[in-house]
């Protein structure tokens, strides 16, 4: 089958940059990295799609377990930042990567130029961003004369949103669960910003509902999202006007990186409209090539004709991983479910330690929030435990466990709103999944 029947953006002229960077990390003396990890299965010369679905695939858990300078190809004067891929709640799951440059030539072309603000460009972009995320000094950096960059803080919304009022913010680089927030907070405070024109949204999944919402809250505003992951050096999904009416369609960034879509389970390419993850691959010789990353994000590759003159279009299913989804600035991780979990047996309760959580949106007032429902399979002969008032104390014990941040569990979400409801169920069975052994599911 040729590379075009083949849900991947591969085309003959990224043969050139991908054999330069394999030889990179083959021959740099100074990082064993790839070298003890192909283990001289792999060489330079790669010559069709096929003969490169040969390397063998790239995880997160192997870059974890080795020191950055271990996976360092440049010399350690030419990093300009170190990017760290903000994990789950748990410990040790940061991933830190070196990186060459804030690349700041693809904030120019496609999240500052004057068509990504609508036609008419902004002058004052509030970053209301993690402080972990490498996106604000890359903004910064790419800032060009007559645009100004504001601090925003977003563990203090009333603040921020004052200082969007008084500087007469037009713009906004943030993330969804941060936008709630602050719109939450200038409500409260009566602060209308009619000046506030441009949103770009990215760091976590916007689903349809939130979407909606935005637009409401802000009829006047052009919206444009970010796609992308912090180990993969910031974002490689982009959208053009045509695309903008779905939070989850995205087109590629064709010069910086090959992108593969696989089954999960087997690793084999998918064909275009099959759900796969996302694997990526670098064309630049960077501080620390990525070859074949396992992204552990979902989607489809439909090629098809866009009004832009693209042919390739990316559907995010839930930028969900095995292990983790982000949703609403709150973290869902398998992690924090099964320490949970682990509370159950000693107070009395037999369970599988298998799960299933399903997460559903539920519009009050227009406002998305999430319903969680945790399906769960009691041991055979677990007796009377599960009886009536039973389960409704292991739905308490389980969100008074389950931390959602690293200081709130899902109880305290449920008072303070963040979540509707939490309701653990009990089943004979697990319900089939499109994708094996998902443990979170997304319904929207
Ligand atoms: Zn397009």
């Amino acid at each position: 089958m040729p590379e075009t029947d083949y849900a991947t953006n591969f085309s003959p002229e990224m043969l050139e940059p991908v054999n330069s960077v394999l030889e990179q990390v083959l021959s740099c003396e100074a990082a064993p990295f790839y070298r003890e990890k192909y283990a001289g299965a792999v060489k330079a010369g790669v010559r069709d799609y096929a003969a490169f679905t040969e390397i063998p695939l790239l995880e997160k858990a192997e870059l974890l377990r080795r020191n950055w300078r271990e996976r360092l190809y440049i010399p350690e004067e030419e990093i300009s930042h170190f990017s760290i891929s903000s994990g789950t709640a748990a410990a040790g799951s940061h991933l830190v990567t070196p990186q060459a440059s804030y690349e700041t030539e693809n904030l120019f072309r496609y999240y500052l130029s004057d068509q990504a603000f609508g036609g008419k460009p902004v002058k004052r972009i509030m970053l209301l961003l993690s402080p972990m995320t490498s996106f604000a000094p890359r903004m910064i950096k790419a800032s060009r004369p007559g645009l100004i960059m504001i601090s925003g803080d977003v563990r203090n919304m009333k603040t921020s949103a004052l200082i969007a009022r008084e500087t007469e913010a037009d713009g906004l680089a943030t993330f969804s669960g941060a936008l709630h927030k602050f719109l939450d907070a200038c409500d409260s405070l009566g602060i209308t910003l009619p000046n506030l024109r441009w949103i770009s949204l990215g760091a976590e999944y916007t689903s349809q509902l939130q979407y909606d919402y935005f637009r409401a809250k802000l009829p006047s505003a052009v919206f444009r999202f970010r796609g992308g992951a912090a180990e993969i050096g910031g974002n490689r999904y982009y959208k053009c006007p045509s695309l903008s009416d779905r939070p989850d369609t995205f087109h590629l960034m064709h010069h910086t990186h090959l992108a593969e879509l696989l089954d999960p389970v087997s690793g084999r390419p998918c064909v275009p409209g099959q759900e796969g993850e996302i694997t990526h691959t670098d064309l630049a010789r960077k501080a620390s090539p990525l070859i074949r990353y396992r992204t552990g994000d979902l989607g489809v590759i439909e090629k098809r004709a866009c009004p832009c003159g693209e042919n390739i279009i990316l559907y995010l299913k839930g930028r969900m991983g095995f292990d983790n989804f982000r949703y609403g600035g709150i973290v869902f991780s398998v992690e924090m479910i099964s320490s949970a979990l682990g509370k159950a047996a000693p107070a009395g309760f037999a369970l599988k330690p298998d799960f299933r959580l399903h997460i559903y949106e539920v519009s009050e007032g227009g406002r998305p929030r999430p319903r969680l429902e945790l399906h769960l399979i009691p041991e055979l002969n677990a007796g009377p435990s599960f009886d009536g008032a039973g389960a409704a104390r292991l739905s308490k014990l389980i969100a008074e466990n389950l931390y959602l941040s690293p200081s709130s569990s899902v109880a305290d979400m449920e008072r303070e709103g963040g979540i509707r409801s939490f309701e653990v169920r009990l089943v004979d069975a697990f319900e089939a999944d499109t994708i094996k052994a998902r443990k979170i599911i997304p319904h929207f």
